[in-house]
């Protein structure tokens, strides 16, 4: 060995101790900043499959090599909640089995690109039910709740809307006075149409204007938008100027009468109207926007967060409706948060009932830390549903309050779950469809978006 050699060996030597000194001080520092625990692994990923209040709650749980130290992430697609399940137990759950629990934004990128065809609603759904259980293990390793995490509370709790709907006028009428005495200041409002099945409240049997083509559940657009603003023509006289009024078209018009209908909607003043265009005409919302002051909330469909951004960009809505596991969890949906920020654009996460409780605690979450959060669409948690999810963000006034246990502050009794497995309480066609959805059709048997 000659000497140059000797040089290079002694210098990879010394080079070495260096690199271990300052590798033992970043060590120190992680452990200081883990509380002393090592970095956690994953060990196990599961899915809970359970439907207490009657509608496919798939919650996906992480599970990692610490003792006691696992969380728990929504991955609510109710409508084709079976084929979740497989896309966490056979693509995610090898992928992730061993790999650091403590690497957030590192994981969901890697599901995202794992699959290289991606943005799909199964696949989103099963990346956030893991996305969020890792921010629950984050939680409670800090023995913080997530908002915490994440910066902390812009606001003590969030501002609710809740659904008063009605087969007749004056039903709808008395449900959104029911929730204003129960302290709501904003009620979204949905009234059945004679015959037809509207969305969001029934015709209750009541007899239809005209026949259909076809015996099955009928809707015709016209006679839905003279209804509904009759409907907010007796809110604003019923219940005065101050309550805030919302209403969801579903995107069942066509993009002309959305244009016209936006338009009648002015003088009533809603704080939003939800849904007026479908995703395939997203492009009419130039036209939408430039003969209507009336604000317009849009988006509980999309997949990918980079859907919003040129709606967001072009300040052509004023509210983000989005379904945040359908948009990949809460991490993907915070970052779309601050970009909706910068242009103005509120914040009106999803929350039905086809949401889980876990959801509905992210949700919470990005209201409390969020500046630009505008309202949160609120379900009751039932008796069961609590049952099975301990912990629910708590309701107040028609203020949503956040848990403050660690992580999501919500704990998952297994045992109960399994007594609500998926097709609990379904009947009919929603039990022969496995939870999914059946079919709508105009008079003449066309096919409409519901
Ligand atoms: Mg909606």
């Amino acid at each position: 060995m000659n000497r140059r050699k000797v040089m290079q060996l002694v210098a990879a030597a010394a080079g070495g101790n260096w690199m271990t000194k300052r590798e033992a001080a970043a060590a120190q520092q992680v452990a200081r900043a883990t509380r002393g625990l090592p970095s956690p692994k994953i060990k196990d990923v599961q899915v809970i499959q359970t439907a207490p209040g009657g509608l496919r709650l798939p919650v996906v749980k992480v599970l990692t090599d610490q003792d006691g130290l696992y969380g728990y992430g929504c991955a609510c697609f109710t409508q084709r909640a079976d084929l979740v399940v497989p896309a966490v137990e056979k693509y995610l759950r090898p992928f992730l089995i061993g790999k650091p629990a403590d690497r957030i934004d590192d994981m969901w990128q890697a599901m995202y690109n794992s699959s290289y065809w991606r943005n799909g609603p199964v696949l989103n759904n099963a990346i956030s039910g893991v996305d969020e259980a890792l921010w629950d293990i984050k939680g409670r390793q800090a023995n913080m709740p997530v908002y915490q995490l994440v910066g902390g509370k812009v606001r003590e709790a969030a501002d609710c809307y809740g659904h008063a709907s009605g087969s007749e006028i004056a039903q709808v009428v008395e449900s959104a006075k029911s929730y204003m005495a129960r302290g709501f200041r904003h009620v979204r409002v949905q009234v059945g149409i004679p015959g037809m099945e509207g969305y969001g409240a029934r015709g209750a049997g009541a007899t239809a204007p005209m026949k259909s083509l076809h015996g099955g559940p009928m809707y015709e657009p016209a006679y839905y938008i003279r209804r509904v603003l009759k409907l907010f023509e007796a809110c604003r006289k019923e219940l005065g100027d101050e309550v805030e009024l919302l209403h969801d078209t579903h995107e069942r018009i066509h993009p002309t009468q959305a244009l016209q209908f936006t338009k009648d909607c002015e003088q009533f003043k809603l704080y939003f109207l939800e849904d007026v265009l479908s995703p395939e005409d997203i492009a009419w919302f130039r036209q939408v926007r430039a003969h209507s002051t009336t604000p317009l909330a849009m988006g509980e469909l999309f997949n990918s967060p980079h859907e919003w951004n040129p709606l967001i960009a072009e300040r052509l809505i004023d509210y983000i409706r989005v379904h945040v596991s359908q948009a990949g969890g809460f991490t993907p949906c915070r970052k779309l948060a601050a970009m909706a920020e910068h242009f103005s654009v509120r914040t009106a996460w999803h929350g039905p009932g086809d949401v889980s409780p876990i959801g509905h605690a992210a949700n919470v979450t990005l209201d409390l830390v969020c500046y630009n959060f505008g309202v949160q669409e609120y379900s009751a948690f039932n008796e069961r549903v609590q049952e099975v999810f301990q912990g629910c963000p708590v309701m107040k006034d028609g203020f949503l309050y956040a848990n403050e246990a660690p992580g999501w502050g919500i704990e998952v009794n297994e045992k109960a779950a399994a007594k609500y497995p998926f097709g609990y309480g379904e009947q009919g066609g929603k039990k022969s469809l496995n939870g999914g959805w059946g079919e709508v059709r105009k008079r003449d048997g066309q096919i409409i978006k519901q």
